[in-house]
Formats: structure tokens, C-alpha cells, sequence
């Protein structure tokens, strides 16, 4: 298991924290501590990493931005792979490639000065690009789907492989990565001339639209419940009288239904409490049975 292995200058090079408090690392602000965190500085590291994981029987999590995670308040026992470090960036005509650290605000931003669009829907949604390419991340009609020509992963045994995005099986919130242990490692986008000012309008705009509905003055993962068929889960939510309901720390956002926020020192229990009342209302109330978008690293 993972305390079989000491990862300190197991890998050389490789930064290394050992019982590391994940709520610094989650947008909820939740979480005990990983027993390790391991940031590769390069794919080369990551390769090294996973062979190692490989070896031992460990099978590494995958941490992007933390974006859409919950971590239970005992923490996680085993080994934690993130891709902060993972962050350069690279750019040639209308082709733009990003490690998979980046985070999607850096990337909108970058598109937009070297005058490229296609990537504003994205600005304001707080992944990285790994974690937005696993889970073809979207907002406002635009979907990472639509701008990805292919993607450079590491299969569990540290071996390079490249995707194109057909390739990649993207659907709703879907990609071949959410089936297959593999570490995104880097995304080409292609992206289409267009006006610098005209895109930073458009990527104001919806980053104004995203600030009047959702409570981003809150911790939160974003939409707590994915989409059911032909409804909207905050508006099932909200009809069901759920608005404000609150469990410790953890509240349905009064603002936005569909988020579940930290108004301040919620644990992962409150979260998952307030989860269930909602979920058992919700079923009892109009029979549709809500899924988490959330997802649980325990
Ligand atoms: C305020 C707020 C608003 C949001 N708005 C939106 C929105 O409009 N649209 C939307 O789609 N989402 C939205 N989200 C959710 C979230 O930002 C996205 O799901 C995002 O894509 C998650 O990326 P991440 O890097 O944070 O992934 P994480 O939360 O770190 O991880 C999520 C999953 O991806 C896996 N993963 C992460 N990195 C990699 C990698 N490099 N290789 C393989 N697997 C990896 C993890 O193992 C995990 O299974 C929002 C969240 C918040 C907090």
C-alpha cells in the first residue's frame, strides 16, 4: 500500500508533501490531509511517478484544480498526483498548447491576447485545462470539445500516448479519461482568428452573467447535482422548497439552488448530509432521482 513507499527523493526532483491538508487544494475549502501529494514539475517526473505507483500496486488520484471535489474530512489515505506544476504553455499561429496544470482563466486570457477565439466560455469556469479535457468541461454554449485537436496523456504504466479530439469520445461532461486511469499531461487547442478586444468583451460579459447567478462569493464545486434529462436540477431543487437549507457549515446557495456552499467551516459530512436531505426531498417530491456532479475522493 502507499506507507510502503517513502516518496521522498523517490523520484528526483519531485516535489513531495506528506500529509498535505486538502482543503487547501479544493475550491470548497474541504478536506483532511493526503498522506502524500506528489507535484511533478515535468511529464517526465509524472512518467516516473505513476511507474513507481505501478510497481507498488498503488493506484494514484488524479488532482487538477480541485475544482469539482469533495474530500472526506478524514482525509485520503494514499497518493495524490497533482498537475499544478504542470504549467507551461506554448503558442504557434492558431494553435495553442497548454500542460495540464493551466488553469482555464490563464488559458481564455492567453487565447485572447494572442488575438485567437473559442475559448471564452471557459474563462470563468475555475478548472484546469486536465480536469476540464477529462470532463469536457462547458458553459454558455461553448464545450472543450469544440476547441481540442488533441490531447498527450501517460497511460498507468508512465508510457506517452497522444489523442486526437475524436479520438478522445467526448459527450456531456464526458471523455474516454473518465473510463480509463489515464493522466492528461497536455491539450492542443486550435482555435480561430479573432479580435483581442472583441474576445476579452465577450469573456467580461459571461464572467458578469456568472457573478449575478452564482454564489462565487462562497467555497463551492460548482453544480453540486449533474443535469437530469430535460430538467435542471436547481430549478427541481427550488421547487422543492430546498433554497437556504443548511447543515452545519454547508447551505444550499440562496443565490444559486444547484450549488451546494461553504458559508464557513463546513465539513465533508455536512456536505454529504445536506446531499442526501436534498436528494431524498427531491425524489420524494417529483420521483427524479439527482446524481452528484460532485465528485468523492475518499
Ligand atoms: C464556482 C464554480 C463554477 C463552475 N462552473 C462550471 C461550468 O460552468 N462548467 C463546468 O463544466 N464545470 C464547472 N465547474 C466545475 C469544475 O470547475 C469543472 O468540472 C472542471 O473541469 C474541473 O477541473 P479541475 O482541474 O478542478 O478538476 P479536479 O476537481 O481536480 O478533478 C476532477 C476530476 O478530474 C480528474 N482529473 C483532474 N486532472 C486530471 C488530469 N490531468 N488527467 C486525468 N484526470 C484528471 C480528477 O481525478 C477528478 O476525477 C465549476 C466549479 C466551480 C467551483
Amino acid at each position: 500500500m502507499a506507507e510502503t513507499l517513502d516518496w521522498r527523493g523517490a523520484v528526483p526532483g519531485l516535489e513531495v508533501l506528506e500529509r498535505e491538508p486538502m482543503d487547501r487544494h479544493t475550491t470548497f475549502r474541504i478536506g483532511g490531509p493526503a498522506r502524500w501529494l506528489l507535484l511533478p514539475g515535468d511529464a517526465a517526473q509524472a512518467a516516473a511517478v505513476l511507474r513507481l505507483c505501478r510497481e507498488r500496486g498503488i493506484v494514484p488520484f488524479f488532482l487538477g484544480n480541485g475544482s469539482n471535489l469533495l474530500v472526506e474530512d478524514d482525509g485520503y489515505d494514499g497518493v495524490i498526483l497533482s498537475t499544478a506544476r504542470l504549467d507551461k504553455t506554448a503558442g504557434e499561429g492558431e494553435r495553442l498548447y497548454a500542460e495540464s496544470g493551466v488553469s482555464l482563466a490563464r488559458l481564455a486570457g492567453l487565447a485572447a491576447d494572442r488575438g485567437l477565439a473559442g475559448l471564452a466560455f471557459a474563462s470563468g469556469i475555475p478548472g484546469s485545462v486536465g480536469g476540464a479535457a477529462r470532463m469536457n468541461a462547458g458553459a454558455y454554449g461553448g464545450e472543450m470539445a469544440q476547441v481540442i485537436a488533441r490531447v498527450d496523456c501517460l497511460d498507468p504504466e508512465g508510457r506517452p500516448k497522444s489523442l486526437t479530439g475524436e479520438e478522445c469520445g467526448f459527450a456531456y461532461r464526458h471523455s474516454i479519461f473518465c473510463d480509463r486511469p489515464w493522466l492528461v499531461t497536455g491539450v492542443l487547442f486550435t482555435l480561430t482568428p479573432g479580435d483581442p478586444a472583441a474576445i476579452r468583451a465577450e469573456m467580461a460579459e459571461l464572467n458578469r452573467r456568472r457573478r449575478e447567478k452564482q454564489p462565487l462569493e462562497y467555497p463551492s464545486a460548482g453544480s453540486t447535482f449533474k443535469r437530469p434529462q430535460g430538467r435542471f436540477a436547481a430549478a427541481l431543487i427550488e421547487e422543492c422548497g430546498l433554497k437556504g437549507l443548511t447543515v452545519g457549515g454547508a447551505q444550499v446557495s440562496e443565490k444559486h439552488s444547484g450549488f451546494v456552499v461553504n458559508r464557513g467551516g463546513a465539513t465533508c459530512a455536512d456536505v454529504l448530509t445536506l446531499m442526501d436531505r436534498v436528494k431524498a426531498r427531491v425524489l420524494e417530491q417529483t420521483g427524479i432521482l439527482l446524481e452528484p456532479e460532485v465528485e468523492l475522493l475518499k
